[in-house]
Protein backbone atom coordinates (compact mmCIF):
# COMPACT_ATOMS: atom_id res chain seq x y z
CA UNK A 1 0.00 0.00 0.00
CA UNK A 2 1.45 3.36 -1.02
CA UNK A 3 1.29 6.19 1.81
CA UNK A 4 -0.70 9.03 0.14
CA UNK A 5 0.79 12.26 0.56
CA UNK A 6 -1.53 15.45 1.63
CA UNK A 7 -1.58 17.62 -1.00
CA UNK A 8 -3.35 20.44 1.56
CA UNK A 9 -2.08 23.64 0.47
CA UNK A 10 -0.74 24.48 4.03
CA UNK A 11 2.09 26.54 2.82
CA UNK A 12 0.01 28.28 0.38
CA UNK A 13 -0.95 31.67 0.71
CA UNK A 14 -4.26 32.72 0.81
CA UNK A 15 -6.71 35.36 1.95
CA UNK A 16 -8.39 34.44 4.79
CA UNK A 17 -11.70 36.17 6.21
CA UNK A 18 -10.96 37.69 9.84
CA UNK A 19 -12.80 36.83 12.71
CA UNK A 20 -12.50 37.51 16.21
CA UNK A 21 -11.07 34.33 18.17
CA UNK A 22 -12.53 36.06 21.85
CA UNK A 23 -14.92 38.96 22.52
CA UNK A 24 -12.21 41.16 22.91
CA UNK A 25 -10.70 41.06 19.72
CA UNK A 26 -11.23 42.94 16.35
CA UNK A 27 -12.79 41.78 13.01
CA UNK A 28 -11.07 43.89 10.98
CA UNK A 29 -7.09 44.93 10.77
CA UNK A 30 -5.33 47.48 9.15
CA UNK A 31 -4.16 46.78 5.51
CA UNK A 32 -0.38 46.79 5.45
CA UNK A 33 -0.31 47.49 1.58
CA UNK A 34 -3.02 50.45 1.28
CA UNK A 35 -2.11 52.12 4.71
CA UNK A 36 0.68 54.68 5.05
CA UNK A 37 2.89 55.11 7.09
CA UNK A 38 5.35 57.73 8.69
CA UNK A 39 6.56 59.66 11.64
CA UNK A 40 5.11 61.82 14.35
CA UNK A 41 6.55 65.06 15.24
CA UNK A 42 8.28 63.09 17.99
CA UNK A 43 9.76 60.55 15.75
CA UNK A 44 7.72 57.55 16.67
CA UNK A 45 5.84 55.65 13.90
CA UNK A 46 2.25 56.28 13.08
CA UNK A 47 -0.31 55.57 10.97
CA UNK A 48 -1.17 58.99 8.69
CA UNK A 49 -3.34 57.07 6.55
CA UNK A 50 -5.56 53.83 7.88
CA UNK A 51 -7.09 51.81 5.42
CA UNK A 52 -9.48 48.71 7.03
CA UNK A 53 -10.04 45.66 6.23
CA UNK A 54 -11.84 42.63 6.72
CA UNK A 55 -9.45 39.86 5.55
CA UNK A 56 -5.75 39.00 6.05
CA UNK A 57 -3.45 36.71 4.60
CA UNK A 58 -3.29 32.89 6.50
CA UNK A 59 0.15 32.68 6.46
CA UNK A 60 1.89 36.16 6.71
CA UNK A 61 -0.87 37.12 8.91
CA UNK A 62 -1.02 40.29 8.05
CA UNK A 63 -3.83 41.96 6.95
CA UNK A 64 -4.71 42.95 3.28
CA UNK A 65 -7.44 43.77 1.22
CA UNK A 66 -8.73 41.25 -1.15
CA UNK A 67 -7.69 43.00 -4.35
CA UNK A 68 -5.56 44.15 -5.32
CA UNK A 69 -3.05 44.63 -1.90
CA UNK A 70 -3.26 40.94 -1.09
CA UNK A 71 -1.38 40.19 -4.51
CA UNK A 72 0.73 43.76 -4.48
CA UNK A 73 1.98 42.18 -1.11
CA UNK A 74 2.71 38.87 -2.27
CA UNK A 75 4.72 40.07 -5.59
CA UNK A 76 6.62 43.47 -4.31
CA UNK A 77 9.46 43.42 -1.88
CA UNK A 78 9.25 46.31 -0.61
CA UNK A 79 5.92 46.24 0.60
CA UNK A 80 6.93 43.27 2.45
CA UNK A 81 9.80 44.73 4.10
CA UNK A 82 7.22 47.04 5.94
CA UNK A 83 5.61 44.12 7.83
CA UNK A 84 7.46 43.74 10.69
CA UNK A 85 6.96 47.94 11.13
CA UNK A 86 3.46 47.55 10.57
CA UNK A 87 2.64 44.24 12.85
CA UNK A 88 4.30 46.55 15.72
CA UNK A 89 1.86 49.30 15.12
CA UNK A 90 -1.05 47.18 14.52
CA UNK A 91 -2.66 46.21 18.04
ZN1 LIG B 1 1.08 35.76 2.67
ZN1 LIG C 1 -5.31 47.42 1.10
Amino acid sequence: MQAERLSMKENDHFSTRIEPTDSTSKRQRICVACSIRGKDANGKSVYLHKRETRFKCNRCNVGLCQEPCFFLYHTRVELKSAVVEAQQLDV
